[in-house]
């Protein structure tokens, strides 16, 4: 009898295919601040990031918009370091999840995990996912590379307590029962030490997930070195190799698809899809999400998008009709393919521009009897 399992993933875009027959707005990323303790060389949003917080749309206004929008299921509130300060908690964190709580939706915070226990006390009761960023090789790699690109940075024993709280945090959190996940982004610098952090992930830290994402050439990231496909499925299928059975796995934006004619690329896929406790996420962003800044009112598709550019703004438009906006632009019909045979929704336009530059992604290329769905 088999006993694998397949952990039920809330944050999947296809939920939203099987419930409405199409890609449909069920989760929202809200910016909650633009402040942050670190200035990380990898920052997706580095260059957005100030010192000095603006003052944000009142959460009445924002949930009067949230409210029309049925499909939510899923919330995420990202930054800069959302938890950083207990006002920036207070005033425009906690309404929006106690509001999320109250509709039965999903909710995850992105924190660099490095703050007071007390700030994670505060929004604990309301919360579903804590997720962090863990790319740190060692505390040294941390010390550098986690304030490469701050003009002040602290002393080098204040930087390194900061990365000792994270495995204090994250341990305490997971003993008190959070479900906290982390994210390692695959790129020359932490593929060397991957093993180690997913042991790290897993052993030290208590984490109930460890996510596997490819490292994106965007913003502070963009002076990275990516790594190549063929890289990327080797350390894939080492992961695969040392890997804690006991620790989810979520393969997200994994650059590999099921309509790929390499046959290393299917072998790969098929070990993942066989393999317990290991999941691959379509991408959101674009398919099921939007990013809310909660002090512009600027509605995005993600941070990750090329131009950046405001879709539209909640002070004038409903967020339904800036996402029927987007699904007509040209840059989302040419990423949004889809394989019901899979499960697939394509690759997003940063991976495809990555590493699919020229090729086509054709919707129903993997046909109905595929054994991977
Ligand atoms: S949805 Fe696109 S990427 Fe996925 S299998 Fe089909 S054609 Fe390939």
């Amino acid at each position: 009898m088999s006993t694998m399992t397949k952990p039920y993933d809330q944050w999947e875009s296809y939920h939203d295919i099987d419930r409405y027959g199409k890609l449909t707005l069920s989760n929202i990323e809200f910016t909650t601040t633009n402040l942050c303790n670190m200035r990380c060389a990898h920052c997706a949003v580095g260059y957005t990031l100030q010192t000095k917080e603006a003052a944000a749309i009142p959460s009445e206004e924002i949930i009067k918009r949230l409210d029309s929008v049925e499909t939510l299921r899923v919330m995420s509130f990202t930054g800069g370091e959302p938890l950083l300060t207990k006002r920036g908690i207070r005033d425009n964190l906690l309404p929006l999840l106690k509001y999320a709580k109250s509709r039965g939706i999903k909710t995850q915070i992105n924190s660099n995990l490095t703050l007071p226990m007390s700030h994670y006390e505060l929004v604990a009761p309301y919360l579903d996912v804590m997720h962090i960023s863990h790319n740190w090789c060692d505390e040294r790699e941390f010390v550098e590379t986690g304030f490469a690109m701050m003009e002040q940075k602290p002393s080098i024993e204040k930087r390194a307590s900061l990365y000792r709280n994270i495995l204090d945090n994250a341990r305490e959190l997971s003993k008190g029962g959070m479900f906290v996940s982390a994210e390692t982004m695959l790129n020359r610098n932490t593929v060397p030490f991957i093993e180690k952090i997913h042991h790290e992930v897993a052993d030290e830290m208590l984490c109930k997930r460890h996510e596997i994402h490819p490292m994106y050439a965007s913003d502070f990231a963009s002076a990275l070195d990516v790594i190549n496909l063929d890289e990327y499925r080797d350390v894939v299928n080492q992961i695969l190799d040392f890997r804690n059975e006991d620790i989810w796995i979520l393969f997200g934006t994994l650059p590999f698809y099921p309509c790929s004619t390499d046959e290393r690329d299917k072998a790969l896929l098929s070990r993942i899809h066989e393999a317990s406790n290991i999941t691959i996420r379509n991408d959101v962003d674009g398919r099921s999400r939007m990013n809310l800044n909660i002090f512009t009112g600027d509605v995005s598709v993600s941070d990750f998008t090329d131009d950046g550019a405001a879709l539209g703004n909640i002070k004038t438009a409903s967020l339904e009709e800036i996402y029927t906006k987007w699904l007509s632009t040209n840059i989302s019909s040419s990423i949004n393919c889809h394989c019901p045979a899979v499960k697939c929704l394509g690759p997003n336009i940063i991976v495809k521009n990555m590493y699919y530059p020229t090729q086509k992604f054709t919707s129903g290329t993997v046909k109905g009897d595929y054994s991977h769905a």
